[in-house]
């Protein structure tokens, strides 16, 4: 087909679409909605994708903006520090579990991760363990699209097309009770078991070779907000330490309170060597991630032969640490990590109690304002739909048709998952709104599921 008769599907300028229609034009945020050019508005149940974790209209981040905007929009971090760059990183470090000492800021998730592999990779070199270069991720997961995160990723779909660029990973089993742990089997042992996992692949792999193993602490996009069982996430930081293997927790999702603590790994007791964060950092209002690291870490680079490797012009962005400085402030001004695990609590009973009999609500799980729904074709056997129904395309429509934006993800893979919708609405939601969201995603469900072929599984 030449250029000239190459036909598009929206008339939209903006290029990739990854729909096949027109998109509501987004005009103004009020709160928890987003309100549209035609005036409807849009409860925002899952904070666009578990971002906006102060709504749309907060007026000490919009001041917050407005005011480094005039007084100094960028200071490029390899000739300043400023004073919002340095109270962002006290404000994070003070509040982290002991150790994590220093912090750096980067523009997303993926650079998030990004630089985490680098860090970890660096980390072995300068202390004379070069050969470390490998990395353990989870199948199932999702760090990211550049090429090193979607190397660790485990998203089949995202990485097929970009397979012969991507860097070999190994990848062993997430902590997935819901479908992988065994009826004669106790949660604590099903999840020693699967972290025994890590142990035998870097005994396979030789712990010389490995530099890192990387997990979710709370599976988001690929799992739909599941939690790992109790001592799980011990038993893997046993098996890193045994082997001077580093642990990255990737929090870009689950953490910055989202799970109703700042941090989702203190809910585990476990210290991470390297812990990323993005998406609620900068509440949506800028884009921002972070990567922190372990003193041991850091002590390891300051004691090398070079800096850090790594670097972009944005490292460090301006307004954008003004911002994330402004949520922070707001998450104790306003007490939002006590209001995200009472409103946690309510959503997640309102969810059982709405959809406990659901005959395609497999599970309804997740933590703080982060949980997810899983459907299923058939509940006694847990057999996802087929993935050809695009179940959660479905769903996003069905939410927009019923005033709300809710996050589908999945499709099956070998069988192995289904798919699930991620509620993750902004911290300040209330009673009101809360129980507005369990309304809206039943009628969600409901409508998206309406005129599928009776058989549908896979
Ligand atoms: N890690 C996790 C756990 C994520 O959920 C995401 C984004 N969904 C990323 C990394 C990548 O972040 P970003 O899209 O900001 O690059």
């Amino acid at each position: 087909m030449s250029p000239d008769s190459a036909s598009t599907r929206s008339s939209s300028r903006v290029f990739p679409r990854e729909f096949d229609h027109e998109l509501p034009k987004a005009v103004r945020g009020e709160g928890i909605w987003v309100i549209d050019s035609e005036g409807r508005r849009y409860l925002d149940a899952s904070g666009g994708a578990a971002v906006s974790c102060l709504g749309h209209s907060h007026p000490a981040v919009i001041q917050a903006i407005q005011r480094q905007a005039a007084l100094l929009p960028f200071a490029y971090s390899h000739f300043f520090t400023s004073e919002p760059l340095e109270e962002l990183a006290t404000l994070l470090v003070d509040a982290a579990p002991a150790g994590m000492d220093k912090v750096f800021f980067v523009a997303g998730g993926s650079e998030a991760t990004e630089a985490a592999l680098k860090l970890a990779r660096q980390y072995h070199l300068e202390r004379g363990e070069p050969r470390r270069r490998k990395f353990i991720a989870r199948r199932q997961s999702y760090h990211g699209n550049t090429l090193g995160a979607l190397a660790v990723s485990s998203n089949p779909g995202r990485r097929e097309p970009y397979l012969p660029m991507l860097m070999e990973v190994r990848h062993i089993a997430p902590c997935y009770a819901y479908r992988e742990k065994r009826t004669d089997e106790s949660e604590e042992a099903y999840g020693l078991r699967v972290a025994d996992e890590l142990d035998q692949a870097i005994r396979e792999l030789g712990p010389e070779n490995v530099a890192a193993f990387i997990a979710e602490p709370v599976v988001g996009a690929t799992l739909g907000a599941c939690p790992a069982v109790p001592g799980y996430f011990k038993r893997v930081r046993e098996i890193c330490d045994r082997h001077g293997v580093l642990l990255i927790l990737d929090e870009v999702m689950c953490g910055m309170g989202r799970c109703g603590t700042l941090y989702a790994c203190e809910a585990e007791g476990v210290v991470p060597d390297i812990l990323t964060m993005a998406k609620g950092l900068g509440a949506g209002y800028q884009p921002i991630g972070a990567v922190m690291a372990h003193r041991r870490v850091v002590a390891a680079i300051e004691d090398g032969s070079r800096a850090l490797m790594h670097g972009h012009t944005y490292f460090n962005h301006t307004i954008a640490v003004a911002a994330a400085v402004a949520v922070q402030r707001t998450f104790k001004a306003e007490n939002l990590l006590e209001n995200v695990r009472r409103q946690g609590a309510r959503l997640k009973q309102g969810l059982e109690e709405r959809l406990g009999n659901h005959r395609h609500v497999g599970d309804v799980r997740g933590r703080g304002l982060f949980l997810g729904i899983e459907l299923v074709q058939d509940r006694a056997s847990k057999r996802p739909f087929d993935p050809a129904l695009k179940l959660h395309a479905r769903l996003r429509d069905a939410g927009m048709s019923e005033g709300m934006m809710c996050y589908p993800t999945g499709g099956c893979v070998d069988g192995k998952r289904g798919d699930h919708v991620i509620l993750a609405p902004p911290y300040i939601v209330t009673d009101r709104e809360v129980d507005e969201i369990v309304e809206r995603t039943g009628r969600t469900i409901d409508r998206a599921l309406r005129g599928l072929p009776a058989d549908s599984a896979v």
